[in-house]
């Protein structure tokens, strides 16, 4: 793993920044991307410097923006030559019955949630097939097996890679590069927050009364993934033991698909 170089998109925070983290404990050469403010990027730069002696590169492509996808494989091409792995994580979430749910936000879930990974898929799976060891890994939901009410865009998006991600590993299947997904349940980050705030201010009740709610509703375990739970997931699937897993979905959501 040492020295690989790994793209995480959307690694300014929750899932993608415990995946960055634990990529690069492992020495991994990480680039982080993401909508963030200057001074919150070089504070995540500073931290990773002093906790795992490795300063990531940043680049903040709106991922929704076809030209701003080339512009960040650019970059971390100009600056490492290749991408080893890459993590499709960044998403976003709007929740609304189908007749109000705004155009917009519809538009804007497709891109960001599926449309971003095919972008980055297509123009790097080739030096990956080339050099003969890739990782692709893309980070769905339960929502890519399931669906919830209110969440269509979310659920076309993820049901959509989850199916992306088993063509890829098959139109890569034994050239070294891999392609998976993995179907996180609850995950308490920002993204999640903003759904038990809005319980919260429903039920009018307290975040950790809310909280509970959310959980009991569709995660028979009770309690949420963590990210870096996820991170060691990633890390598991980059392994070169993990070279015939691919094509699989990996879900981690405390029995909620179980039932
Ligand atoms: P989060 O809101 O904490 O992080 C989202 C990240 O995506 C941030 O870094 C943000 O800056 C970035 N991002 C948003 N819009 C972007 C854009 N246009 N261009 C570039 N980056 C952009 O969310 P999270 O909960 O960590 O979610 C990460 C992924 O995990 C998403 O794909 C989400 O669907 C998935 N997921 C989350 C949960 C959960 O319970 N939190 C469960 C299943 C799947």
């Amino acid at each position: 793993m040492k020295n690989k170089v790994a793209l995480v998109t959307g690694s300014t925070s929750g899932i993608g920044l415990g995946i960055a983290k634990s990529l690069a404990i492992q020495g991994v050469r990480v680039v982080l991307n993401g909508i963030a403010k200057e001074e919150d990027i070089a504070s995540l730069k500073n931290e990773f410097k002093q906790n795992y002696g490795i300063e990531p590169l940043f680049h903040g492509a709106d991922l929704s923006k076809k030209e701003q996808i080339v512009e960040l494989i650019n970059f971390v091409e100009s600056n490492f030559g290749t991408i080893d792995i890459l993590v499709n994580n960044a998403g976003i979430q709007h929740v609304s019955p189908v007749e109000d749910f705004p155009d917009d936000k519809w538009e804007s879930i497709i891109a960001i949630n599926l449309s971003a990974a095919f972008y980055l898929t297509k123009h790097t799976v080739g030096k990956m097939k080339k050099n003969g060891w890739g990782r692709i890994i893309n980070i769905a939901s339960v929502h890519g097996i399931v669906a919830s009410s209110n969440k269509s865009a979310y659920v076309a998006a993820k049901h959509g890679i989850v199916g992306f991600s088993k063509t890829i590993a098959l139109e890569t299947a034994a050239t070294g590069v891999t392609c998976n997904s993995i179907c996180p349940g609850w995950v308490l980050t920002p993204l999640v927050q903003k759904q038990i705030d809005a319980i919260a201010e429903r039920d009018k009740i307290s975040n950790d009364e809310a909280r509970i709610k959310l959980l009991s509703e569709k995660q028979p375990s009770k309690t949420f993934t963590n990210p870096e739970d996820i991170g060691a997931m990633v890390l598991h699937l980059c392994g070169d033991f993990a070279k015939n897993i691919t094509g699989s979905n990996f879900v981690m959501d405390g029995c909620w698909t179980a039932q």
